[in-house]
């Protein structure tokens, strides 16, 4: 399968093609096709190296409005080098398409700079829980009309303790939204989140 028959746009398409990327991974043939096709839930059962950054970084940038000045998507993983990791992908992939700010936020750095990005307008946002808390308190960042978040390493997340977060910053996300999880191993707690926070998931393993 080539990425042109995965159905995305064509800005997206030549960064793709710019990265080198010459076909999609297993991961991202099935998963790609199908979040564009469908507003649904997704749980992916998948480990760093299988190329899930692309899994769900396209089909995000894909649904993104550059003309709407919102939080259109949001991506919660484990650590800073993480976040740094999923922004500077998300921004290779969106290298050619005019106008789309995306930015990482997380914890042990100065919290101004953040802030002063997010008022200057950002579409999507890459964070670590805790950082993320801190910024919706402050009410420095509006996660209210997200189309999307993702749970990137789940499994790592709630073994460091971030269950709480999670569930908080969940609960401030619109009820009309899409999940999409990844992680690594399916434990009790990576359950239940699905469970409390999806809707008949579309599953992928690979
Ligand atoms: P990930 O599992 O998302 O961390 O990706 C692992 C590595 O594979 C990263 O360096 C990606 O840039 C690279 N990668 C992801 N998808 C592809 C692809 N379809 N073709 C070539 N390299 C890829």
């Amino acid at each position: 399968m080539t990425f042109k028959e995965l159905g995305l746009n064509e800005d997206i398409l030549s960064s793709i093609t710019e990265m080198g990327y010459e076909s999609p991974t297993p991961i991202q043939e099935q998963a790609i096709p199908y979040l564009l096709e469908n507003d649904s839930d997704l749980v992916g059962l998948a480990s760093t190296g299988t190329g899930k950054t692309a899994a769900f970084g396209l089909p995000m940038l894909n649904q993104i409005d550059v003309n709407v000045k919102n939080v259109q998507g949001l991506v919660i993983c484990p650590t800073r080098e993480l976040c740094l990791q999923i922004s500077k992908d998300m921004e290779k992939y969106a290298a050619n398409v005019r106008g789309l700010k995306v930015t990482a936020v997380y914890g042990g750095t100065d919290i101004i700079k953040q802030i002063r990005t997010i008022e200057r307008g950002v579409h999507i946002v890459v964070a670590t829980p805790g950082r993320l808390v801190d910024l919706i308190k402050r009410k420095k960042v509006n996660i209210s009309k997200i189309k999307t978040v993702v749970l990137d390493e789940a499994d790592e997340m709630l073994n460091m303790g971030f269950k709480e977060d999670i569930d908080s910053i969940l609960e401030v996300t619109p009820q009309e939204k899409s999940v999409w999880l990844f992680s690594a191993t399916m434990p009790k707690d990576v359950a239940r989140i699905a469970k409390n926070y999806m809707t008949d998931p579309f599953e992928i393993t690979v």
